[in-house]
């Protein structure tokens, strides 16, 4: 798995998957190590340990989709933190149920994934010191209501999960509700100055003017106007988009 460094200190984990990539981060800190998602497959987190060396791994879900947070068990952390419903995402049986899934679709190829849930968790921001370094992590509910954002304000950059996707945000069901707070959550990063860098999971890493592209599409969605969208995009996002205004009324 290729290790790519975005800037001193800090590592993307970049894999492709199926039908979309997905990115993840590893954040260095003088006395200790965040890892942001874990992504699909313990091999994806192949590398991360040298990089760590003798310093403690802490994980961070950005929620609980089987793209963020399967690898777990290719490091060696305890200390997994994650939003409250995270957690419940874990001990109801949701994340087992998609990962059952996988297996049977696809006999084989999941069978080294072992789940690890969150043994902190939280539900308002919190600051994980690194040594040196200071991530900040806020709910922000919309894709799922477990998202987090990673901010670390001393460089700059957002860790936006899947709170931010180019080149669109992917929807829920449950994700209607949340349309309000999520538009009013992101509104508010984009006009945070000390965000210059926007690392999503999904899609290409920008500016906040990244953020301004998903408001407009989910405000687009809310006051039921037709999002405007690129016009040459992969068959997932196709998808995704008539997906996401089915969900919206459309
Ligand atoms: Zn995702």
């Amino acid at each position: 798995m290729p290790l790519r460094e975005l800037r001193p200190n800090l590592w993307l984990t970049e894999i492709t998957l199926a039908e979309f990539d997905v990115r993840g981060a590893v954040i260095i800190g003088e006395e200790r190590v965040l890892v942001w998602d874990t992504l699909s497959h313990p091999r994806d987190m192949q590398g991360i340990a040298e990089l760590a060396g003798d310093k403690p791994i802490y994980v961070v879900y950005s929620h609980a989709d089987w793209d963020h947070c399967w690898g777990t068990a290719g490091l060696n952390s305890s200390v997994i933190i994650a939003h409250g419903v995270c957690g419940k995402r874990f001990k109801t049986g949701e994340v087992a149920q998609d990962l059952a899934a996988k297996q049977s679709a696809e006999p084989g190829l999941w069978d080294a994934v072992q789940l690890i849930p969150p043994n902190r968790v939280f539900s308002f921001m919190i600051t994980v010191d690194l040594g040196g370094v200071m991530v900040e992590l806020h709910p922000l509910a919309g894709h799922t209501d477990d998202c987090l954002v990673a901010f670390i304000p001393q460089w700059g950059v957002l860790l936006a999960g899947d709170t931010v996707e180019t080149p669109l945000p992917y929807l829920h069901e449950s994700s209607i509700p949340l349309l309000p707070q999520w538009l009013g959550k992101l509104d508010e990063w984009r006009r945070t100055e000390r965000v210059r860098t926007v690392v999503p999971s999904h899609g290409e890493i920008g500016d906040r003017s990244l953020i301004t592209q998903n408001v407009h599409y989910l405000r687009d969605l809310r006051d039921r106007k037709p999002p405007t969208v690129p016009a040459e995009m992969t068959a997932f996002y196709t998808e995704t988009n008539a997906n996401n205004m089915k969900l919206a009324g459309f």
